[in-house]
């Protein structure tokens, strides 16, 4: 097959960013939208994977930097963003780009206290538009759904214990500030469309709890994409529209989303060798050059997508009863997966990890192999669009003496 021809090619490990598949889920996500709220705003999160090219191309699709730092917000700047078109969210933005980003008429969503404060530094002759970042219930809501359960989320003013109400009523004392927006992005374990129906309750509920005249409501990421057997953007879009159109003004009040995931997580494969095979007493080993760091530096996958090319093309070799997937580090953890008769691997073949593209690049460790190679395919040609980093990359900054 070509693309077997094309894989075997180049030196792994790599990532291999699928650039037709991308395009694909955009399309699909922005016709989604269109169909249920033209009136709308995309920002794409930039922590799931913020690869110069992939932030490129979310910029060229006309997409809004959603940063939460201001390193990310420094860097929507870098790469062109437009000045007003970032969306920043997040917990640790600097009082300098905070202020910067409110002067450059961007969507900055509060979330803390200090930002409260920062506020009193704004120009009093000028007006300033903010957003609010909604602390709820959502584990009461969705039993057993929430990321957090019990020990409930972390960010934005709670809404339940009064503090919202507090934020709100803090901000109205300065007369150049007006709150024109909330947000309410969650994270669930379930990424069901309930998480999305209880969040556009609540949106519904807060605007007319605070008589609040909002231009925009953020719902944040979290969504499945590209995955045939879970929610489409489509059924999202129809299930939060629904409820939303109850208290907003579909031509008046901008759908705000930060989808991360959906989006860059399926169109993104990582590609590895078997470089040794190693029986002991009580195991078939599998080594590969690729690790769980590449692609579940969380350690928190039970189960990849993943595709075997073998080397050889003989098929007559035997089964055997089991083989464990090893990755390159010197960590004993770093076993990636088990294959129970299957053909014996050797080195050469390839282990292709499908659906590797959010938080994975991302969050890599520089541990014992700095960051791979990373191509971009489209239709059948290949790009290198970062090369791996060596000992150079890894010393720049430094100081050693
Ligand atoms: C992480 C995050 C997102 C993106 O979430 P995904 O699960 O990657 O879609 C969007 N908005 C905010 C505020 C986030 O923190």
């Amino acid at each position: 097959m070509e693309s077997e021809r094309q894989i075997n090619q180049y030196r792994t490990p790599y990532f291999l960013i699928d650039q037709d598949e991308l395009e694909s889920i955009v399309e699909e996500l922005q016709a989604a939208i269109q169909l249920y709220w033209k009136n709308t705003i995309m920002g794409y999160s930039f922590k799931t994977n913020s690869l110069p090219w992939v932030v490129e191309f979310f910029r060229k699709k006309r997409f809004y930097a959603e940063v939460v730092s201001d390193d990310e917000y420094n860097l929507a700047m870098k790469m062109d963003y437009s000045k007003n078109k970032i969306i920043y969210n997040g917990i640790i933005k600097s009082k300098e780009t905070f202020l910067e980003a409110l002067e450059n008429g961007c969507i900055v969503n509060l979330d803390s206290e200090r930002e409260i404060l920062w506020l009193m530094d704004t120009d009093t002759e000028k007006h300033y538009s903010v957003g609010i970042r909604i602390n709820f219930d959502l584990e009461q809501m969705c039993p057993e759904q929430s990321q957090c359960g019990n020990e409930g989320g972390r960010f934005g003013f709670c809404y339940e214990n009064g503090e919202f109400a507090r934020a709100l009523a803090a901000i109205k004392q300065y007369q150049n500030i007006e709150v024109k927006g909330i947000h309410l992005h969650c994270s669930s374990k379930t990424r069901s469309l309930d998480i999305y129906r209880a969040v556009s309750f609540m949106a519904c509920r807060i605007k007319r709890e605070y008589q609040l005249d909002l231009d925009y409501v953020d719902i944040g990421g979290g969504f499945f994409g590209g995955l045939k057997d879970k929610p489409h953007f489509a059924d999202y879009f129809q299930c939060i529209s629904e409820i939303l159109c109850k208290e907003y003004d579909k031509e008046k009040t901008k759908l705000i989303i930060e989808p991360g995931m959906s989006v860059i997580g399926s169109p993104v494969s990582f590609v590895t060798s078997v470089i040794d095979v190693k029986e002991t007493n009580r195991n078939l080993f599998i080594v590969t050059d690729g690790s769980r760091n590449n692609i579940d530096p969380l350690m928190t996958k039970t189960s990849y997508f993943y595709e075997i090319w073998h080397s050889d093309p003989d098929i007559r070799s035997k089964a055997v009863d089991k083989q464990v997937v090893v990755g390159y580090t010197c960590m004993e953890h770093d076993r990636l997966f088990e294959l129970k008769e299957c053909r014996k691997l050797q080195p050469g073949d390839k282990i292709v990890y499908h659906k590797a593209g959010a938080y994975t690049m991302c969050l890599s460790p520089l541990f014992i192999k700095y960051f791979p190679d990373i191509y971009v395919k489209k239709g059948e040609k290949y790009r290198l669009v970062r090369q791996r980093w060596s000992e150079e990359e890894y010393i720049q900054n430094s100081i050693r003496w």
